[in-house]
């Protein structure tokens, strides 16, 4: 391992992988250090992507790492009712465990240099600036200097706060995630993604199935913080309640945080930046975080090639990024935040209320900060009137 770099990125997740290639095809030295074993595994996500997203990352959706095809979704409130999202652009189930590898290889062929094995413990400043960062690696302390240090070391990211972000979470801030892959278990059609509302299901959260296949699919619940049982207590329980998913196995069994909210005013210091999970970069209504990882990979290697090519790498120069950042992603994630501390207020029969009065592209339009029509909505029952409130 060499002893100086101009960007160092902690985590080889996807945030910090499209960081590096990104950086590394501007010509910059790029090191990833992941301390994982394995990239991409064990994952921690239900495996959705817009077809649009993985155009991003320069995918078309025929790389092997596609497991199915999805062509809408279906929301089920907690009466049963149903309401079909549209197609809209297509998207797919992907497997983690190879389409981070793929997006790692990507990186590592634009020229960035990646370890694995690296577990990265503190930073190095000099003169009160970040510099560097420790690691262990085969056994061995190392201290690597970088010109920019960036974490997209995911959601437990405690290098932000190590450089001194309040990038820690709360409650608030925090769903827990867990979720089963079952293999042999009925899905009515295996092209479409399934959502399931209610909040003695899946407090402040919802339960999802979504297609690896047609008899395979990643079952997974994300709950809010509200009381001492867990999100597998939840999802088993609902599991137990459907009789085509418990006749089925589990193959893989995986839990993680998922951030929604609490977005960070300002994501850099001097020589410092933070992406991706790190950064609560994730749509707080779904907790998609691949698309926004890669948005914000973008802009951040814009803005650290200029600052690099420059030589002025400052919190002044890097604070572009926020601008850029909260311009383009978080003003509206912002409103989609709102809206789910709405959510955590209705009940189960106000809930039910959606069925008839939106449809699935209104639903689209929510998660994408566009409130206009529910609030309209709102605003003609009189028990939601009093929360509009909530949504300015
Ligand atoms: C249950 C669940 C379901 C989800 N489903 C979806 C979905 O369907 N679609 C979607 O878009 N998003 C989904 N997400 C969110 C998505 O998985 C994350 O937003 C995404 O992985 C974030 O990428 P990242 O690179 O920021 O972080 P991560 O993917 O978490 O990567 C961070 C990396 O940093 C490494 N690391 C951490 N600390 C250190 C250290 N000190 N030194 C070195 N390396 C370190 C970690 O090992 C890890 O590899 C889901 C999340 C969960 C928990």
């Amino acid at each position: 391992m060499e002893q100086k770099y101009d960007i160092i990125i902690i985590g080889a997740g996807p945030a910090g992988t499209v960081t590096g290639k990104l950086c590394a095809k501007k010509g910059l030295k790029v090191l990833i250090l992941e301390k994982r074993p394995e990239i991409g595994a064990p994952k921690r996500c239900a495996e959705g992507m817009g077809q649009p997203d993985l155009e991003r990352v320069g995918y078309t959706g025929k790389e092997r790492f596609v497991t199915q095809e999805i062509n809408g979704g279906i929301v089920i409130t907690p009466n049963g009712g149903t309401i079909e999202l549209p197609p809209r652009h297509g998207g797919y189930i992907i497997e983690r465990k190879v389409f981070d590898k793929f997006l790692a290889y990507d990186a590592a062929k634009a020229g960035a240099k990646i370890y694995t094995k690296a577990h990265v413990f503190d930073l190095i400043w000099t003169n009160n600036k970040i510099a560097g960062v420790k690691l262990t690696y085969n056994g061995e302390q190392k201290d690597i200097y970088g010109k920019i240090v960036v974490a997209a070391d995911g959601v437990e990211s405690k290098i932000a706060r190590i450089a001194g972000l309040p990038s820690g979470n709360t409650l608030k801030t925090l769903e827990s995630g867990y979720q089963y892959e079952m293999a042999n278990i009925e899905i009515a059609d295996p092209h479409k993604i399934y959502t399931y509302l209610g909040n003695n299901i899946a407090p402040r959260g919802y339960i999802w199935v979504f297609p690896k296949g047609s008899h395979i699919a990643n079952v997974g619940i994300g709950i809010g913080n509200c009381d001492e049982k867990t999100a597998k207590y939840y999802l088993d329980k609902w599991i137990a309640s459907k009789p085509g998913i418990s006749k089925g196995s589990i193959i893989e069994e995986n839990s993680g945080g998922i951030p929604i909210g609490g977005f960070l005013d300002s994501m850099t210091k001097d020589n410092f930046l933070a992406i991706g999970d790190a950064a609560h970069q994730v749509n707080p209504l779904h907790g998609g975080g691949l698309a926004e990882a890669s948005f914000s990979a973008q802009i951040a290697a814009d803005v650290m090639n200029d600052a690099i090519k420059s030589n002025n790498t400052s919190n002044i120069a890097l604070d572009r990024y926020n601008k850029l950042w909260w311009e383009k992603r978080g003003n509206n994630l912002k409103k989609v935040e709102k809206l789910v501390h709405l959510l955590e207020r209705i009940t189960d029969s106000e809930m039910n209320l959606t069925q008839s009065s939106f449809s699935g592209q209104d639903i689209i339009n929510l998660t994408e900060g566009k409130l206009h029509h529910l609030i309209k909505i709102m605003l003609k029952n009189p028990r939601l009137a009093t929360l509009v409130k909530y949504l300015k």
